[in-house]
């Protein structure tokens, strides 16, 4: 045999495919909503002012350390602070194990290599839907993935009940992954009441609660009410993960800054957590690239650059929630018969549209969109078929992710392609 003839190509990542499928697309008209980023009124991403202050501050003296424990312990420090809390006895009496990881994902998949090294039988209970990379990250780690209730198609919100009974009915000790804020991809949170529940579920059947917060301060604007899920099952007396991602809330994507913290009984068994995590991330890639571990630093520990990214953050947050608003008002003056509630209910910049009736509501939809007037918002999740999204991308050129997931930057743009071209007509 040959080496390597038993390969064969790997599932490509959806995005990925749409984007190669728009490249090769020679229509000029052609418009790619495929990629899920924030884009301000003038179509540009989120670049907080204070990184041109902090950039400058960095130095080559500083970037040539790549393996200074100084500088990833201070950068932890201020990430476990933005977490927990800056009076939170966790970080005040040292009870937490807490490394940089290649952000949101590396921060995942660094907690399941320390999960199946630890707890080599147990499960990762994710929940249905969730952001699709939750599933490869453990499954590539060889642990075994069950879902959990989360969203109920039928009330456009959360299906408390199904997953408090999902809660109970797991074994005792199991692992769970949840999202403290800004659910991907529903947009759907529980209420304060609910996570004080859920946490009390998770007390009694010795739960281990992993919190991937990919969204702090994205979803209210404001990061303590972002970090709220997490302090209550702190409070609560839960040893719990986290796996904090920069990407969105610093608009730091392709650095891939972030931080995975695990709580500890005391400071010794902290010291111990992590030291393996230290170990499992050694063996991977060494050490992470240190430039924007620098900045976040920076910015999170003086208190002037912290300020201002906060101020930043918050506009950032309004946007979305103005959008949503403008969408939902749109939908209403056109006598939609349909209930839009849950657009301006679910938080974020996604939001669920459902449509049943494919060609009255589509036009309805575009229409609704041309109406909005910038362009910058997040994703929205239209609940459009796969067969409606190949139908959009054969017949208009318009190109999204196979679940209906939308880029709002160029909403404008569908609506021009779509009316343009005398494909549609308007006056529906
Ligand atoms: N976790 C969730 C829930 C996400 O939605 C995302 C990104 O979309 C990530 C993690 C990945 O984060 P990062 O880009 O920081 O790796």
């Amino acid at each position: 045999h040959g080496w390597w003839d038993k390969v064969r190509v790997a599932p490509k990542n959806p995005i990925v495919s749409v984007n190669e499928s728009f490249l090769a697309d020679p229509f000029p008209h052609k418009v790619n909503l495929a990629m899920g980023t924030y884009r301000d009124d003038n179509g540009k991403p989120f670049t907080p002012q204070c990184f041109g202050d902090a950039e400058a501050k960095i130095n080559r003296y500083t970037l040539e350390e790549t393996n200074s424990s100084e500088v990833s312990s201070k950068f932890v420090m201020e990430s476990v602070k933005l977490a927990y809390g800056n009076d939170s006895f966790v970080v005040r009496e040292g009870l937490y194990a807490g490394v940089p990881a290649l952000s949101g994902t590396g921060a995942c998949r660094l907690f399941a290599e320390f999960q199946r090294n630890f707890y080599p039988d147990s499960l990762i209970h994710l929940p249905d839907p969730t952001w699709p990379n939750h599933h490869n990250i453990w499954r590539q780690a060889q642990i075994p993935v069950k879902t959990f209730h989360y969203y109920d198609p039928d009330t456009k919100g959360l299906d408390f009940d199904a997953l408090i009974n999902d809660i109970k009915n797991a074994p005792d000790s199991s692992i769970f992954l949840l999202h403290p804020c800004a659910h991907n991809p529903t947009g759907v949170d529980s209420t304060e009441e609910q996570w004080r529940e859920i946490s009390y579920q998770f007390k009694v059947k010795n739960h281990f609660p992993f919190f991937d917060m990919a969204y702090q301060g994205f979803s209210s604007g404001d990061l303590d009410k972002d970090a709220a899920a997490l302090r209550i099952f702190v409070e609560d007396g839960h040893l719990v993960g986290c796996a904090q991602s920069f990407a969105k809330n610093m608009g730091l994507f392709g650095h891939k800054v972030g931080c995975l913290s695990v709580l500890t009984r005391d400071i010794k068994q902290a010291a111990a957590v992590k030291s393996q995590l230290q170990h499992i991330a050694h063996s991977m890639y060494s050490s992470p690239p240190i430039h924007g571990i620098l900045l976040v630093t920076m910015i999170l520990s003086d208190p002037n650059m912290k300020e201002q990214w906060k101020k930043e953050m918050k506009i950032m947050a309004n946007r979305i929630r103005a959008m949503r608003t403008t969408l939902h008002r749109n939908l209403e003056d056109l006598d939609s018969s349909f209930n839009w509630e849950h657009i301006t209910n679910q938080v974020f910049g996604v939001v669920i549209l459902h449509i049943c009736c494919f060609t009255f509501c589509l036009r309805k939809q575009i229409m609704t969109l041309v109406h909005v007037p910038n362009s910058g918002w997040h994703v929205l999740f239209s609940g459009l078929a796969p067969d409606q999204v190949r139908h959009l991308e054969k017949l208009f050129h318009i190109y999204m992710s196979p679940d209906g997931r939308i880029r709002y930057a160029y909403v404008e743009k569908i609506g021009n392609q779509f009316f343009s071209h005398g494909r549609c007509d308007t006056k529906q």
